[in-house]
């Protein structure tokens, strides 16, 4: 039996196996040869599933990723399927047209993977590191929440608002993540915040 063979597979072919013996004996051999050959491997057989969530709007489906290759190997993941997650509250593993094509969304060649910058007048974007990257946003809102922050209104009431700086939150998430991301911006003033389902 060739080791390749996914149970599903084997239960087929064992199926067949059974047909094609019968047949053989009154010299339908080719036929089991053939029928077996056409049937497809189990495109799943040793892959590795991860639980995630789709990316695209505030439905938050969840979603499993089917990988080759071990990382706690030191192998390369590549995804080779996507599927809604049958045990996830939200979608029961249903994926709308969207969700269904999570594959090419995560091959695409344009999708930004790391954070890009594109300095003041400058035409091109440039790859920093994430370190980078986070330092600077840091640094950015910090100056900015200094220079711009409201303690007051006019008649001397404590208003606290920080207006000057908006606030783009992903909605691929859990509510617990959704709520500590919502203190965390609230708590520093800002007013504009909303996350990509809405743009
Ligand atoms: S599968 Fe469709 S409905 Fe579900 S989160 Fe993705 S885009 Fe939204």
């Amino acid at each position: 039996m060739n080791v390749e063979l996914s149970r599903r597979g084997f239960l087929t072919a064992a199926g067949v196996g059974v047909a094609g013996t019968s047949l053989g004996a009154f010299g339908f051999g080719d036929l089991e040869v053939a029928h077996a050959a056409a049937i497809r491997p189990f495109k799943l057989v040793n892959t590795m599933e991860t639980r995630n969530t789709c990316p695209y709007c505030s439905v938050a489906c969840g979603v499993i990723l089917y990988s080759k290759g071990d990382i706690r190997k030191g192998e390369n993941a590549d995804i080779v399927h996507i599927e809604g997650d049958a045990d996830h509250p939200t979608n029961r593993g249903t994926l709308c047209p969207k969700g269904a094509a999570l594959k090419d969304f995560v091959k695409s060649e344009t999708r930004l993977k790391y954070p890009m910058l594109r300095k003041p007048g400058s035409g091109t974007f440039e790859r920093i590191s994430w370190d980078q990257a986070l330092d600077r946003v840091a640094r950015l809102m910090k100056d900015d929440r200094d220079a711009n922050f409201i303690a007051t209104n006019k008649a001397g009431v404590p208003v606290n608002r920080w207006t000057s700086v908006g606030f783009l939150a992903a909605s691929a998430t859990t509510n617990e993540t959704a709520y500590l991301t919502y203190k965390v911006v609230r708590s520093t003033g800002i007013v504009g915040f909303d996350n990509q389902a809405r743009v």
